[in-house]
């Protein structure tokens, strides 16, 4: 093939175009950008947010390491996410998480630091968790039957914490129960006890309770030859109320994603924290509706004067919750409009008397922009609690920014 006609064939088969494309045309802005003009919701996170946020915690615990809860799929923000960001931070020693597979998943993304499964497995999957360094719980004497039985067939060392209970009553084994147990697991030589475990409630006294047992449990266990572990219990709401619950790591989950546990709480202003997402999605819908018509299968928002009214595709389905149309607000082109509808699929927005935006448009329905709606300022405007904007569905896009601008 001579030069001359190669060059003419890359002509003529439009070679050449696609090079001059590559090497001339303008590059499209973001390749983000594409999935954002999508028909469906999406989230997106702040990587630079959860790392002051991990920062702001490992103050507020004086440097305590945290053991990052990223259950429930990181509260429907993306576990794999949440846990590649936090990988970074040096606040962060490590993640607990509740199913098996989400923590193989985990490792399988990339993630460096130790996991810890704080929930139960299916034995087909003991030795894949065992492969990926997976830290399992014995919170239960099955469970520690299970492992045992596993440890007659691992060549690696299985990594374990164990589960007490101390007054939560859900999971872990008992504080007050004989720990014979133990001494058994000790003297098992691909077992090591890395991490002994609790969960402590919300009431203060009974927190103070919860502590006094599983120090008592620290004793025995200590007495017996388990040494130069770490013990833990607090999640977000004791390790603000109760100082003396730090211990040798904290275990926040919800902190972690900008928001405290109650409304209003005074630490947040000595460590304020941002939110670390943002729920987005574009309108797809935009109808003037006559004065006498309804909205919604049990006809809930009623029009009383002609008025605009946007649709959004995004529903309690989604995990938008529900309660929105008691008062939540979303934010479109920098401006607050009520949520008057929640379907399963669908949400709509009063625009009122005049068309002020259109199809296409991007509406913020959470996010750290304004106090309306922050996932607190959600929780406030609908009487609820800080938790209910944290169920968002595993299909949901994420997109990670470094920062939000
Ligand atoms: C959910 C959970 C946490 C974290 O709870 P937050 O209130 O989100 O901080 C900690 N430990 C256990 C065992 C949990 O189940």
């Amino acid at each position: 093939m001579t030069r001359r006609f190669f060059f003419n064939r890359l002509l003529s088969t439009g070679f050449f175009l696609a090079f001059y494309n590559v090497l001339f045309a303008k590059k499209p802005k973001n390749p983000i950008d594409e999935r954002l003009s999508a028909v469906n919701p999406w989230l997106e996170l702040s990587k630079n947010a959860y790392l002051t946020n991990a920062q702001s915690i490992s103050k507020m615990v004086k440097g305590i390491p945290i053991l990052a809860v990223l259950k429930n799929n990181a509260y429907g923000l993306g576990d794999v996410q949440v846990a590649k960001i936090l990988d970074e931070s040096n606040a962060v020693s490590g993640f607990a998480l509740v199913k098996d597979e989400r923590c193989i998943a985990l490792r399988k993304a990339g993630v460096l630091k130790p996991i810890l499964l704080m929930g139960d497995f299916a034995p087909n999957l003991g030795m894949d968790l065992i492969r990926s360094n997976i830290t399992l719980s014995v919170f239960s004497m099955e469970s520690l039957k299970k492992i045992k039985l596993m440890a007659l067939h691992s060549e690696k060392q299985i990594k374990v914490q164990l589960y007490f209970d101390t007054g939560l009553g859900r999971m872990g084994i008992p504080y007050y129960q004989n720990l014979k147990w133990v001494k058994d697991l000790l003297s098992i030589k691909n077992v090591s006890i890395v991490g002994v475990f609790s969960t402590l409630v919300t009431s203060y006294s009974f927190s103070l309770e919860q502590l006094r047992r599983f120090k008592s449990i620290k004793e025995k266990l200590e007495k017996i030859g388990v040494s130069a572990i770490d013990y833990h219990l607090a999640p977000s709401f004791s390790l603000l109320r109760t100082s003396t619950s730090h211990l040798d790591m904290v275990r926040p989950g919800i902190l972690l994603h900008g928001t405290y546990p109650l409304a209003k709480m005074q630490e947040s202003e000595e460590y304020p924290l941002i939110p670390t997402y943002k729920l987005k999605a574009r309108v797809i819908r935009v109808e003037r509706l006559r004065k006498g018509d309804t909205i919604g299968f049990s006809r809930f928002y009623k029009i009383e004067e002609d008025e605009w009214i946007a649709t959004l595709p995004i529903g309690w389905a989604d995990g938008y919750d529900s309660r929105a149309e008691n008062g939540a607000m979303v934010m479109i082109n920098d401006k607050l409009y009520d949520v008057v509808n929640v379907n399963a699929s669908h949400c709509n927005i009063k625009i009122g008397p005049k068309k002020e935006f259109s199809v296409g448009d991007i509406a913020t329905l959470i996010g750290p922009e304004v106090p309306e709606i922050t996932p607190e300022g959600f929780g406030l405007r609908l009487k609820g609690n800080n938790y209910m904007q944290i169920q968002y569905k595993e299909s949901i896009p994420k997109i990670v920014y470094d920062e939000f601008l």
